[in-house]
């Protein structure tokens, strides 16, 4: 398998750019999600690597070949790489042993045992072999699509949001499956979700991609703990966003006096927290209190809306055993420190702002 290097790719639709500057650069034997909202170029980009559509400007490269760029244009065919579509793509009037066999030359098609080991690779029985795609479920299919693309041993795999069409459950399911065949095949791979979750939990790496530009590469903890902005921290997560005042290196805000996770200069900002740093207690004098708007139960955790006196609202996130009621009054701590972004506005209430010291 191969890395991938993607250098100051950009692409425009007739007048409008849809990528601007792309600099990526994907470790052989690795995953990266590409992620963002609808919209913002990460189907665009994924088809200029598989070579279904030329670049305006910049290079891209498998491994140490250029594939395209620097006056090399190699076609889709020949750039070995496996493509994984939407919703499978496989062939409707095929087996799924010829489906998977697909691109393999005519003298390997044959082999059973082939077919055997890669059904296995995606977690497949071998009895599935003889079936038609429309005898699976849409996991199958997805698994199937995923065994075709790896039979011709390639040395970079796409995949186009190859779970949205899962219904929830079977969506676990089936990326945990996909995740382990790509470690099992030892592939190089690109997979395309706006799905931060699905983002977060398979990739080594996550590139967050906004309007045509690739505003962070890190991998998932750097990029949940440490997002660059405001937006893609609020795009990667549930996020508890306040405007707080810096005095003596600590965050004076509605929630009280916080600790920063890096020094910052006496003045005006907001900080970010995660919805799991906001912990409740029984009331007691002196910390911050709050009064329960909801709760959302999701059986292993639940979201809960919280005002404070101040009339903000924040979010909790709490595991679901031990959950206060509607409308009872809350005390508040916080776990871990915040995050500074520049942008608060006006100064924090002095006497709100020091109802207690909870780093
Ligand atoms: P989604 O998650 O909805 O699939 P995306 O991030 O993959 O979105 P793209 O499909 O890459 O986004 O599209 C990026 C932009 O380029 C969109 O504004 C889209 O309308 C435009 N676009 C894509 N393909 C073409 C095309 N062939 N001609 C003109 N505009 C296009």
């Amino acid at each position: 398998m191969s890395s991938l290097t993607v250098q100051d790719v950009t692409k425009s639709f007739g007048a409008t750019p849809v990528l601007t500057g792309i600099d990526l650069h994907v470790p052989s034997r690795s995953l990266t999600a590409l992620l963002g909202p609808s919209g913002c170029g990460k189907t665009t980009l994924l088809r200029l690597i598989a070579g279904f559509d030329d670049p305006d400007t910049g290079r891209i490269a498998v491994g140490d070949r250029t594939v395209t760029g620097a006056g090399r244009g190699v076609p889709a065919r020949r750039r070995g790489i496996g493509f994984v579509p939407q919703e499978g793509g496989l062939f409707p009037h095929l087996s799924v042993a010829a489906n998977v066999t697909f691109g393999l030359p005519r003298r390997e098609r044959r082999d059973a045992g082939r077919v055997r080991d890669l059904l296995a690779l995606v977690g497949l029985d071998a009895a599935l072999a003889e079936r038609h795609p429309h005898q699976l479920s849409g996991g199958q299919q997805q698994r199937v699509a995923l065994a075709r693309a790896l039979a011709p041993r390639p040395s970079l795999v796409l995949l186009d949001e190859p779970f949205s069409s899962l219904d929830a459950a079977l969506r676990e399911d089936t990326r945990q499956a996909v995740a382990d065949a790509l470690q099992a095949s030892g592939a190089t791979a690109v997979l395309v979700t706006h799905d931060q979750a699905e983002a977060l939990s398979m990739a080594d790496q996550v590139a967050v991609m906004r309007a045509g530009r690739l505003v962070q590469l890190a991998d998932p903890q750097t990029l949940y703990r440490h997002p660059l902005d405001l937006d893609i921290a609020t795009f990667v997560g549930d996020a508890v966003v306040l405007d707080a005042e810096v005095r003596g290196g600590q965050a004076h805000c509605a929630l009280g006096v916080l600790p920063l996770e890096r020094p910052c200069p006496d003045g005006p900002i907001r900080i970010l927290l995660r919805p799991e740093q906001v912990q409740l207690g029984e009331r007691t004098g002196g910390t911050p209190t709050a009064r329960v708007h909801s709760v959302d139960f999701y059986g292993h955790d639940a979201r809960v809306l919280l005002d404070l006196p101040s009339g903000l609202r924040v979010t909790a996130r709490l595991d679901g055993h031990t959950l206060p009621a509607d409308g009872a009054e809350v005390s508040l701590s916080i776990t871990g420190a915040a995050l500074a972004f520049p942008g608060g506005s006006a100064a924090v209430p002095a006497g709100r702002a020091e109802l207690a010291d909870l780093g």
